[in-house]
């Protein structure tokens, strides 16, 4: 099957490496010129586990190429995806369309024949209605069917979840459209089931999927908070709760507040569109008002730790919004050295991955290390803000000659506790 995927990022990327390596021919289209010629030169342009070496594969074979000329990419495409951002709107915090607009626009131009448009971009509800509106109005020939085929993957486990789905969800109620969709995932066999639903509805899982998700992280961290004031252990009350197949064990660990580049932008805008269908949805707005609160509560739970000093040496782990990825669109750790820059403190962060990323965005406001020790040399606290394996498995009788100040707050519970205690370090972490 021929496919063309309109936007090479997080989600087109893997996808096209994770549908090229199922036998499909992906064209990746990408009006970022840089990014498709480091690409076409066999140069990855984003971190997930085990993609680079499906993505050579793929490349070696035959079946994964690149362009930034959407004709090209689209003209001989059965199925074109779109995976394009739609990243919140500066004022109104909706979803802003002006990319997933463009995209379709052009795209209308060169459609050849049937194709099916997949929309795996995360839309407001009905979007799919006004892409089938553009589509027609540019070229009122185009033979098109547009479908909601919304992404649930998790960075940093981004091509485990491409061969393992929880679910495919299938927005569309044209039988042709079904049929090629189930072409297009026929090299899973038995392993997939498809709910076909309506489009809307389609659109709709996305948002309410991840807005529960989001309000799960909210529900355990107010728990934590509970849990540090009464005495309780977070961790053993939430698997004590997670013991309740009703509830499930996942997503109930404690942390600085969620971010990245979904939860935050997809709770606003589920929050904006059920604002203009007049529905209120009281849990969804707290939510976001308290996990955005959360940030400040922990930069100052690490501030706290050294206010005795005058410019304490602070050392960060961790900068991308989650392990794993390289990714800090809204990540909680960069949002807590922004608040921890307000005040006179001199920040030295590590990350294994994200460094680069991070260093576009705060420039050298902060110093950058080489690696955990060097981070951790003559700091005052050691601030854990996102949970890398590697730092699990931190040397700590190491870090503690290193440091000035045997301090840790440890925003990720990551680092053993008992040990560090016993070293003598004065550890803070969340919700024991
Ligand atoms: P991204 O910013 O990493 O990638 C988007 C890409 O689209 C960029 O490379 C950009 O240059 C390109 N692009 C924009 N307009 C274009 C156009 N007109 N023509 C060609 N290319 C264009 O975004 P992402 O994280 O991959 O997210 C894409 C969509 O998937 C969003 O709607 C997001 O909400 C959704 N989503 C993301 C994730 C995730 O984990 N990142 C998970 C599920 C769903």
């Amino acid at each position: 099957m021929k496919i063309g995927i309109v936007g090479t990022g997080y989600v087109g990327l893997p996808s096209g490496v994770g549908f090229a390596s199922l036998g499909h021919d992906v064209v990746c289209i990408d009006m970022d010129t840089e990014k498709i010629d480091a690409l076409k030169a066999g140069k990855i342009t984003l971190f997930e586990d085990g993609l680079e070496e499906l993505f050579h594969k793929s490349v070696s074979a035959g079946h994964l190429t690149f362009t930034s000329d959407m004709k090209e990419g689209v003209e001989n495409a059965d199925i074109v995806i779109l995976a394009v951002g739609t990243p919140p709107h500066p004022v109104t915090k909706e979803a802003d369309m002006k990319y997933i607009n463009a995209a379709v626009r052009e795209l209308a131009l060169y459609v050849n024949g049937y194709t099916v448009i997949a929309n795996k971009s995360t839309v407001p509800v009905g979007t799919g209605d006004a892409m089938e509106k553009i589509i027609h109005d540019v070229n009122p020939d185009a033979d098109v069917d547009v479908i909601s085929l919304p992404e649930f993957l998790r960075e940093g486990f981004a091509v485990h979840d491409f061969f393992n789905p929880d679910r495919i969800i299938v927005g569309s109620d044209s039988p042709k459209a079904i049929e090629r969709v189930k072409e297009l995932y026929a090299p899973f066999g038995e392993k997939v089931d498809i709910l076909f639903v309506k489009r809307r509805s389609s659109e709709t899982i996305k948002y309410a999927s991840n807005a529960f998700l989001a309000m799960k992280i909210h529900y355990i961290n107010e728990m934590a908070d509970f849990c540090e004031k009464s005495g309780a252990d977070v961790y053993e009350v939430a698997k004590g709760m997670g013991l309740d197949t009703r509830i499930g064990s996942k997503f109930l660990n404690p942390g600085p507040g969620y971010g990245g580049s979904c939860f935050p932008k997809d709770t606003n805008a589920m929050a904006c569109m059920a604002r203009k269908y007049g529905v209120e949805m009281s849990l969804i707005e707290t939510t976001i008002l308290k996990n955005d609160a959360r940030k400040t509560q922990m930069a100052e739970r690490v501030l706290n730790s050294v206010k005795d000093m005058e410019r304490p040496v602070i050392a960060v782990l961790g900068l991308a919004f989650k392990g794993g990825t390289d990714d800090c669109r809204e990540s909680p750790a960069m949002e807590i050295v922004s608040e921890l820059l307000k005040h006179d403190v001199d920040i030295i962060a590590y990350d294994p991955k994200a460094m680069p990323t991070a260093q576009k965005i705060l420039g050298n406001k902060i110093r950058y290390a080489d690696d955990a020790y060097q981070a951790v040399q003559n700091a005052d606290v050691l601030a854990v803000l996102t949970e890398w394996r590697d730092f699990k498995s931190l040397d700590l009788e190491k870090i503690k000659l290193l440091m000035n100040r045997a301090k840790i707050v440890d925003l990720r519970n990551l680092l053993d506790k008992e040990k560090a205690v016993h070293l003598g370090f004065d550890y803070v972490g969340i919700g024991r």
